[in-house]
C-alpha cells in the first residue's frame, strides 16, 4: 500500500471480532466496558497475553487517542498481574500494525509476555498451547488482577 492509499477498512470476520462477540472461544483474564484481555493460543512465552479494546480499531493508528490512553492503562495493568502471577524476571510489550509491521490478526492488540532470565522468546505463531493450561494461566493472571 502507498503513503498516499487509504488504510483497509476494519473486518468484522477478523477473530479478535468473533472473539469480543463470543462467537469463539478464548481463555479471558480480564473484561470491562472497553477492553478485554485473554491468553494467545500460541503463547510465545508462559503467561503470554492480548490486551484488546472493544472498540473497531484495526491497528494502533485508528484509535482514538483517548481510548487509546484507557487501553494502555489496562495493558499495564495486566502486564504488572502477569508479571507477579508467573514470578517473572521482566516483560515484554509489543503490539504490531498491518501485515508488513509483522500483523496478521487485523484488530488492534498487545501483547504482553512475562520473561525470565536466560529464556528466549518462542517464535511468533508457533505451537498451540493446552486449553486446559491457557484457562489456568488465565486465572492466575485474574487472581493477581484481584490482588
Ligand atoms: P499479531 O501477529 O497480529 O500481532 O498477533 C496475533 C496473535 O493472535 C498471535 O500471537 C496468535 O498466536 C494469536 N491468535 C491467533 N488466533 C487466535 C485465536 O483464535 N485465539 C487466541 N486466543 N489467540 C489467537
Amino acid at each position: 500500500m502507498s503513503a498516499l492509499a487509504s488504510p483497509p477498512a476494519y473486518d468484522d470476520g477478523n477473530i479478535f471480532a468473533k472473539i469480543l462477540r463470543g462467537e469463539i472461544p478464548c481463555a479471558k483474564v480480564f473484561e470491562d466496558e472497553r477492553t478485554l484481555a485473554f491468553m494467545d493460543v500460541m503463547p510465545q512465552g508462559e503467561g503470554h497475553t492480548l490486551v484488546i479494546p472493544k472498540a473497531r480499531a484495526r491497528t494502533l493508528l485508528d484509535i482514538a487517542p483517548d481510548a487509546l490512553a484507557g487501553l494502555i492503562v489496562q495493558v499495564q495493568r495486566v502486564a504488572t498481574a502477569a508479571k507477579a502471577a508467573f514470578s517473572a524476571d521482566g516483560l515484554t510489550v509489543f503490539q504490531f500494525s498491518e501485515a508488513a509491521g509483522g500483523q496478521t490478526v487485523f484488530h488492534l492488540h498487545f501483547h504482553v509476555v512475562p520473561r525470565f532470565d536466560g529464556v528466549p522468546l518462542r517464535p511468533h505463531e508457533g505451537g498451540m498451547a493446552d486449553a486446559a493450561v491457557l484457562k489456568d494461566h488465565a486465572a492466575r493472571i485474574a487472581a493477581a488482577l484481584r490482588g
